[in-house]
């Protein structure tokens, strides 16, 4: 007689490579693999994790290899989240393996984990190379120098950093890094050992089954249950009970033991004020009734909360998560990448206490493991992180937040291109959930939804107790010019309101939103630039450390004294970036104490807080930076913010530069006047008459959208089309013409009614990290035309045996450069 239940023989795996398909795999005896759950599988000449999609019987025709071991034995992605993968991986064109590797943050767990750190040694090699040029030095190909050279800048600006990142983040391969160790440039470090084992626990997890217990069995089995069916085996060995008895249990199938990362803790930083202890004015109260109300319904609804800067929408957030954790169910807050800084985690802490889980993209694979492990086990109901925290494993989700909900960190910019607040939107709408988007400056997307009635529109009016917006100067550096016949990089006027507030002992901020020295190195005899060897992009000179550097690539090179085309001397440094800024200004301010905020000052998220610091217990006077300084902090004493050069976006042949212009305008300007004293702001622009510019003076949300809409609608771009990026690009230019003719011709042979396909062209950045780059951009009122149109040019790329690496497709693109 047959068996009736039999086992499945078969499962599809999705592994994470560039390929839109799942694989077949064997199910060795005795292996259990479930759907949702990973498994360990022989990939070409790697072994790699996968999600186990399907488990069944069909019997494949090509012979299979089996699986080496099955790594979950409940699922890591439950039903919900597994369709939502599915989701993202059509909609973004993307490889359902990569999307699900992405979704999970677990990639410490199975591989060896191998970091790098700089030696002293290194950092003088650095530091020569910055002096004296790379002349005299070994046989090396200058290819290889410079991913030496990419590795030791990296790596400098970095503590350990795993294999992984590093070798993403400047394609240096394995020998090339075993060569840098042999010169003891960097040393190599295995990160999976006695620190990471010291930090698992045991559990003892009952399971069901039945059978005749001895007494001491039954004490076991009792403690057990009486403690939720878990207890950690330390915690039993504490009993009066043999050890053996453990193990007995364990060989019956009574009890499983499950090895789990052990808890995490923040380091000591210290919480501030109460953000929700606040009174709530009457336009936060009804924000806060709506969100309960609608989160009280259990459906679908999205809701933009559109609050001016200062208006206390983080305390209405908080507000919300709260009603939601006593409810019983659990909520996601998703913030940019630069807005969890350590003080906003101690906040959450002294909300959510130990209900809070964060998770944040600068967090080690295993302190993120840590947080998913408490998150999924339902010991943490209110989660707060970055991009990736939309896939957060909760229970009983209501409740989704997407704070500043336009900012560009929550596009992911690699494989799987998926935007996080999209996601979060479809995730509510799976989970029957609340998604809410905030913002002061909402994408035209979001708004364009809410004018719609996709989603409802809250507002927050005003600043908490009544603070007035900010009164902006706009000062035209045309006309300074003109006037003082010199070009000025701090006009007359934003100099001399300076002075008053130094005075006055009040703080003033300063935005320039380009780091380095001089962002320009022209020679006056030939003409010609100083562009990065593997970008077509200038370098910019850092005169602190000596060097030319690539903000594309990283590349870098000595500061030149001849001009590297025709050797004339007249090599001529143009322009301004955050690093003079500061130095002009100590030359205008000699007594004011200025700090810097930009990617050369600020390493990690310490360095951040710590300059923000100094400046709230007024320790600076001065703060100069990039966009840094604009996003939300509150610092009370900052009555007036100087915008230095922040239009220069407005020149970039991007359909989103205005919109991008006005977000930034508008966040800088919202850090004045946040106190008891008002704020000014002083903008000095080259554009005065553009309306982003106009507009972001006049705090006119409303008329700036109305204005960029009309334009977006004539132009077909989003939101009244969907886009995609279709990106070409190779390391030879032969290549990348060849194939980007090919999909030419294949769009232009194919009909597609209600579809625009514009190019092959040129990508504004022609160059860039080696690459040669061509692009079409798509555009079509249907999104269902726009993607299945993609789909068969990938086919037809995959066809012409075009590298799938090669053509990269981006959906709802954000950058078209
Ligand atoms: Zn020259
Ligand atoms: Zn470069």
């Amino acid at each position: 007689m047959a068996n009736p239940i039999r086992m499945p023989e078969f499962c599809d795996v999705a592994v994470p490579v560039p390929l839109d398909a799942v694989f077949t795999y064997g199910i060795p005896e005795g292996m259990r693999p479930v759907v949702g759950g990973r498994v360990l599988v022989p990939f070409r000449q790697r072994r790699l994790s996968g999600i186990v999609t399907e488990l069944h019987q069909r019997v494949p025709s090509v012979r299979l290899k089996n699986i080496i071991s099955v790594l979950d034995a409940a699922p890591a992605l439950d039903e919900k989240l597994l369709l939502l993968g599915k989701w993202i991986a059509d909609y973004y064109l993307a490889p359902l393996g990569e999307v699900f590797h992405s979704m999970l943050p677990l990639g410490a767990e199975f591989k060896r984990n191998i970091g790098y750190r700089i030696t002293e040694e290194g950092q003088l090699t650095l530091h020569l190379a910055g002096m004296s040029g790379s002349s005299a030095r070994s046989r090396k190909t200058p290819e290889e120098q410079m991913v030496e050279f990419r590795v030791l800048d990296y790596l400098a600006e970095r503590e350990l950093t795993g294999e992984a990142s590093l070798r993403t983040a400047t394609r240096a391969s394995r020998s090339l890094l075993a060569g840098m160790v042999r010169k003891r440039w960097i040393t190599r470090e295995d990160l999976s050992g006695a620190r990471d084992a010291a930090r698992t626990v045991k559990f003892a997890v009952l399971k069901n089954g039945e059978g005749k217990l001895n007494a001491n069995q039954r004490a076991l089995f009792e403690t057990l249950a009486a403690s939720g069916g878990r207890v950690a085996v330390e915690a039993l060995h504490s009993l009066e009970i043999p050890r053996s008895t453990l193990g007995t249990l364990v060989k019956r199938g009574l009890v499983e033991i499950v090895e789990e990362p052990a808890e995490f803790t923040l380091s000591g930083v210290q919480p501030r004020s109460l953000p929700v202890s606040v009174q709530f004015n009457p336009a936060q109260q009804s924000a806060l009734e709506s969100i309960q109300q609608r989160v009280g319904a259990r459906k679908f609804a999205g809701v933009l909360l559109h609050g001016v800067t200062g208006s206390g929408k983080t305390a209405v957030y908080l507000a919300a998560m709260r009603s939601v954790l006593e409810a019983g169910h659990s909520s996601i807050l998703l913030v940019p990448e630069i807005g969890l800084t350590p003080a906003v985690a101690a906040d959450l802490h002294q909300v959510f206490g130990a209900q809070v889980a964060i998770l944040h993209s600068a967090f080690s694979d295993q302190e993120r493991a840590e947080q998913w492990y408490r998150v999924k086990r339902g010991e943490a109901r209110v989660v707060v992180g970055t991009r990736s925290a939309v896939f957060a494993p909760v229970k009983d989700l209501a409740l989704m937040i997407v704070d500043e909900e336009q900012d560009s960190s929550y596009k992911q910019e690699e494989a799987p291109r998926y935007h996080a607040r999209d996601v979060a939107v479809m995730r509510a709408k799976m989970a029957n959930a609340v998604v809410v988007l905030g913002s002061a400056t909402p994408s035209l997307e979001s708004y364009f939804n809410a004018k719609k009635h996709k989603y409802a529109l809250l507002e927050l009016p005003d600043r908490v107790e009544q603070r007035p917006l900010p009164e902006v100067e706009i000062i035209d550096m045309r006309k300074e010019f003109q006037e003082t016949g010199q070009d000025q990089v701090i006009s007359r006027k934003l100099a001399d309101e300076i002075r008053q507030r130094l005075e006055r002992k009040e703080q003033v901020m300063v935005l320039l939103n380009r780091r380095g020295y001089s962002p320009l190195v022209l020679c006056r005899a030939c003409g010609s630039r100083m562009e990065c060897r593997n970008c077509a992009i200038a370098m910019t000179h850092h005169q602190r450390s000596h060097r030319m550097v690539c903000h594309y690539c990283g590349f870098m090179a000595p500061v030149p004294k001849v001009c590297g085309e025709c050797g004339s001397e007249y090599v001529h440094f143009l322009g301004t970036g955050s690093e003079k800024l500061e130095e002009l200004l100590h030359g205008l301010f000699p007594q004011a104490r200025i700090g810097r905020l930009d990617r050369d000052t600020v390493r990690g998220r310490d360095d951040f807080e710590r300059v923000l610091n100094a400046l709230n217990s007024g320790e600076l006077d001065l703060l100069v930076g990039t966009q840094m300084i604009a996003k939300g902090h509150d610092i009370h004493g900052v009555t007036l913010v100087g915008v230095v050069g922040a239009d220069a976006a407005l020149g970039f042949p991007d359909f989103r530069a205005a919109e991008r212009t006005f977000q930034l305008l508008t966040q800088v300007a919202g850090r004045a006047g946040r106190g008891v004293t008002p704020g000014k702001v002083v903008l000095q622009t080259y554009f005065q008459d553009h309306y982003a510019v106009q507009y972001a003076a006049r705090h006119d949300f409303i008329g700036f959208y109305e204005k960029e809409l009309q334009f977006r609608s004539w132009m077909h771009y989003p939101p009244y089309s969907a886009l995609a990026n279709v990106l070409v690009r190779g390391d030879q230019l032969d290549d990348v013409l060849r194939w980007s003719g090919e999909l030419g011709q294949w769009f232009s042979k194919t009909r597609h009614e209600g579809i625009r396909v514009l190019g092959p062209a040129a990508a504004p950045i022609l160059r860039l990290k080696s690459d040669y780059r061509y692009h079409f951009v798509v555009k079509s009122a249907s999104r269902e035309k726009l993607n299945a149109l993609l789909r068969s040019m990938l086919a037809y790329a995959t066809q012409q045996k075009i590298p799938r690496t090669q053509v990269i497709v981006d959906v709802d693109a954000i950058w078209l450069m």
